[in-house]
């Protein structure tokens, strides 16, 4: 079998070069506290900022979804005609953005594969996108056919100075994630539409991590700046703090007329099932009546950067509830990460190179509405237990 030989080989080299992913087994829902390699740990590894993973009202509407709507979509929507709950879905999701029209996609990940090809597809066409986007832009953006102009992260005067460089480009699109997911950042959106503005370029903000965490509600970052009306694309998740699977992009009605005649994702591929979608539904209303879970996220946040910093650990420069614990290298970031869990009970995953840069391997904490109090406290005496053992600081 020489012609698949490369695939142990390459396995081979990712062990050797610890860049192989171990993939734990999860034996329950998800939530604070979580049933992992057969053990009971404390969850800081999940995306379900606000519990919705298995919270009551989700469940409830995917259960009679079941009864009213069967399990597949039967085809593409395009095709197969589209279901009244999907319609549903991106009226209720255009309400709560503030924004003319929403289309919701199968994930986050192909709303950005949907969204970048459809817009550009020349050598003619411009993308200005951040070095740290997240993969799936990066792919998106190789599907385009448009010339890239990477600018440095964060950094608006970098971004001017490639627009200029681009200033010909027949149609120009600056794209940036909201929030930063390594290091918890938040892409200072008000100065790359003002830029983009002067550039006569369209702005698209990738809010996986601020939806349902920033702005009232946890409306997203558009919301959270003030810029309504001034952002031509957001693309959110409904799989991080929704609780449930798929994504979206909200904005002009023309924009989503546009994306359902173009976009390739929307067009040969089916759509999220109907349990999924009544369970986003479910997501919106609850978000919609309260934004409880959003305080209860922020102050836990708030908690466990407090806890951490007091023990003398380094938690970077987050604005959000992603809690880096800047370790350093990565082997005893890997080291610190196996006590925690295999001595405190405490599942927190290392994050080293290629992910982050070297010398900046974390441990990275996300909390949530799921948490209690005393939860987090359990998480800083870990920290601090695992931190003195190994004589990293704490
Ligand atoms: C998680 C994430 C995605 C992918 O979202 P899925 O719904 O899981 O496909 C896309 N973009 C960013 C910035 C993300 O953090």
């Amino acid at each position: 079998m020489a012609n698949v030989d490369f695939l142990n080989a390459e396995l081979e080299r990712l062990k050797k070069e610890g860049l192989y992913n171990t993939i734990r087994t999860l034996g329950s829902p998800q939530g604070g506290w979580i049933v992992m390699d057969g053990r009971r740990v404390l969850n800081l590894c999940s995306n379900n900022y606000l519990g919705f993973g298995n919270h009551p009202n989700l469940v409830a509407a995917a259960k009679e979804a079941l009864d009213t709507h069967g399990i597949g979509p039967g085809a593409v929507r395009s095709i197969a005609g589209t279901m009244d709950l999907h319609l549903e879905l991106e009226e209720k999701l255009a309400a709560f953005k503030g924004a003319e029209a929403t289309l919701s996609m199968q994930s986050g990940l192909i709303a950005n594969l949907a969204t970048i090809p459809a817009l550009l597809d020349s050598p003619e066409d411009g993308v200005f996108t951040d070095e740290l986007n997240h993969a799936s832009i990066i792919d998106a953006v190789r599907l385009s056919k448009a010339t890239r102009y990477i600018y440095k992260h964060n950094d608006v005067a970098n971004l001017k100075a490639k627009l200029d460089e681009g200033k010909a480009a027949r149609r120009k699109l600056v794209v940036t994630d909201g929030v930063f997911s390594m290091d918890g950042d938040i892409a200072p959106l008000p100065d790359l539409v003002t830029e983009a503005e002067r550039a006569g370029a369209m702005v698209m903000v990738d809010d996986a991590h601020g939806e349902g965490v920033l702005g009232s509600h946890g409306r997203g970052i558009v919301d959270h700046f003030h810029l309504h009306g001034r952002v031509d694309i957001e693309v959110g998740t409904l799989s991080k703090a929704f609780g449930v699977m798929g994504g979206f992009v909200a904005g002009s009605r023309s924009l989503i007329e546009y994306l359902r005649q173009k976009a390739r994702p929307f067009l040969f591929s089916s759509a999220l099932t109907p349990p999924d979608v009544a369970a986003c539904i479910a997501a919106v209303e609850v978000l919609s009546r309260t934004d409880e879970p959003v305080r209860k996220l922020w102050e836990n946040g708030r908690a466990l950067k407090a806890g951490l910093g007091k023990a003398g650990f380094n938690t970077g420069k987050s604005e959000t509830p992603i809690t880096p614990v800047i370790i350093g290298e990565a082997a005893t970031a890997r080291e610190f990460s196996r006590r925690l869990f295999e001595e405190q009970n405490v599942f927190a995953q290392a994050i080293a190179f290629p992910t982050v840069p070297k010398g900046t391997a974390r441990i990275r904490c996300m909390v949530s509405a799921a948490h209690e109090p005393k939860d987090i406290q359990t998480a800083v005496d870990a920290f601090v237990r695992v931190g003195k053992a190994m004589g990293v600081a704490g």
